[in-house]
C-alpha cells in the first residue's frame, strides 16, 4: 500500500516518519525547496535569520523525548533563558533543521505543488503543478487549514469544519546590524504592536556570522491591520519600530521582511487528527490542536496511528 503525505512541516513529517517506521512504503510532497514549513529558515548574504517558528517547548513526554533525540543528533538544542523553568529549544543550525531527524530517509519530493486530489477507484490520484500526477491507495493532507480546504472542499467531508479554523497573520523583519546592540534585551516580547517579539538570533546556539542578526514579529492585531501594505512600506515602519525599541540601531547590513498569511492558529478544531477510515484519506496539522510546533507533531503522529489502526483491523 502507498501513503502519500502531503506536506513536509513537522505535522507531515511526522506522521511519514512513523509510518515507515511501520514499514510502510510513503512518499511525501511539498510545494516548497526546502522542509519544515513554517519551522523555516531563511539564508542571505549576512548570515542566517530564523522568520518562523522562534522556538520549541515540550509539555508531551513523546515530543520531549523525541527532542531529546533531535539534540542528541545535533539537530536540536536548546536556547538558555535566564529564569525559565521551561526549556526553550531551537533547531542547529536554524530551525528548519529541526526536522532532519524525522526527514532522515524517507522519499520526499519537493517543489511539487498538489493542485487537485481526486477519488480514483478505491485510492486517490493527485495532480501536481507542472503536469505530473501521482496516484496513492492512502493519502494524509497534512497543510494550512484554509490550503487544505481550497484542495478538498467536495472531494471529502473531512473538509466540512476546516473553515471555523481562525489563524493569526504575522509580518516578519530580519535585520543584520555591523554592530552588536549595547543593553537592549536579546528576547523580548509584548501582546501586540509593530515590536511584538524582538530576537537576537545570532544567540541561539549553532548560529555563525559576525554582525548580530534580529528577527522582529509583529504581533497579530498589528499584522492584521498592515496584511496588505507593500513591503517597502512594512520594512521602514517596522524599522522605525525596532529603531525606538533599541533607542537607535548602528549601520544596517541587510533588512527583509516575510508576511506570513497563516502564522500561528487563533482557533483549533480540538481534535488531534481528522480521519476517513472507508475513504483512506485523513489531515493533520498544527490547526487541528493549538498553535504550536508540538501541536503539528502530535497531530502527525495522530494520523499515523489511526493509519495504523485501520489496517490491522
Ligand atoms: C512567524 C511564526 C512564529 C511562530 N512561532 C512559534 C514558536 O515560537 N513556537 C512554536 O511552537 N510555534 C510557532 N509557530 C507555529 C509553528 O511554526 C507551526 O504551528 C508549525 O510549524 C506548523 O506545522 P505544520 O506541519 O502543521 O504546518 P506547516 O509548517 O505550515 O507545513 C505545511 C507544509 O505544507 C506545504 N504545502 C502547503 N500546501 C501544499 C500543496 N498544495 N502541495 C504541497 N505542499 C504544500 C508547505 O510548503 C509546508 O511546508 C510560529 C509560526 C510562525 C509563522
Amino acid at each position: 500500500m502507498t501513503t502519500i503525505i502531503i506536506g513536509a512541516g513537522m505535522a507531515g513529517l511526522a506522521c511519514a516518519r512513523h509510518l515507515v517506521d511501520c514499514g510502510e512504503t510513503v512518499i511525501v510532497l511539498d510545494k516548497g525547496r526546502g522542509l519544515g514549513g513554517r519551522l523555516a529558515t531563511r539564508r542571505t548574504g549576512e548570515g542566517a535569520f530564523d522568520h518562523g517558528a522562534q522556538y520549541v517547548t515540550a509539555r508531551d513526554a513523546g515530543f520531549a523525548a523525541w527532542l531529546d533525540q533531535a539534540a542528541s543528533l545535533a539537530a536540536a538544542a536548546p536556547w538558555q533563558q535566564l529564569g525559565l523553568e521551561q526549556t526553550w529549544w531551537v533547531g542547529t543550525p536554524g530551525m528548519s533543521k529541526l526536522t532532519g531527524p524525522l526527514a532522515e530517509g524517507l522519499d520526499i519530493r519537493k517543489s511539487c505543488r498538489v493542485e487537485t486530489v481526486q477519488r480514483s477507484g478505491k485510492g486517490w490520484a493527485l495532480a501536481c503543478e507542472g503536469g505530473g500526477t501521482l496516484a496513492a491507495d492512502r493519502l494524509g493532507v497534512a497543510i494550512p487549514a484554509p490550503q487544505a480546504a481550497a484542495l478538498l472542499t467536495g472531494v471529502t467531508p473531512l473538509a466540512d469544519p476546516l473553515d471555523t479554523v481562525r489563524y493569526a497573520p504575522c509580518w516578519t523583519l530580519m535585520v543584520s546590524l555591523a554592530e552588536p546592540l549595547g543593553q537592549a534585551p536579546r528576547v523580548y516580547r509584548a501582546s501586540d504592536g509593530p515590536c511584538a517579539w524582538v530576537a537576537c538570533n545570532s544567540t541561539k546556539p549553532g548560529r555563525s556570522g559576525e554582525g548580530e542578526n534580529w528577527v522582529i514579529q509583529a504581533g497579530p492585531g498589528w499584522s492584521e491591520s498592515h496584511l496588505e501594505e507593500d513591503p517597502e512600506t512594512v520594512t521602514r515602519l517596522l524599522l522605525d519600530a525596532f529603531s525606538s525599541w533599541s533607542g537607535g540601531l548602528p549601520e544596517i547590513r541587510l533588512s527583509q521582511v516575510h508576511r506570513w498569511r497563516h502564522a500561528r492558529v487563533l482557533k483549533a478544531l480540538e481534535v488531534p487528527c481528522l480521519w476517513d477510515v472507508e475513504a483512506r484519506i485523513g489531515l493533520a496539522g498544527d490547526w487541528c490542536l493549538g498553535p504550536r510546533v508540538e501541536a503539528a507533531y502530535l497531530s502527525g503522529r495522530a494520523l499515523a496511528g489511526q493509519m495504523m489502526a485501520a489496517q490491522s483491523r
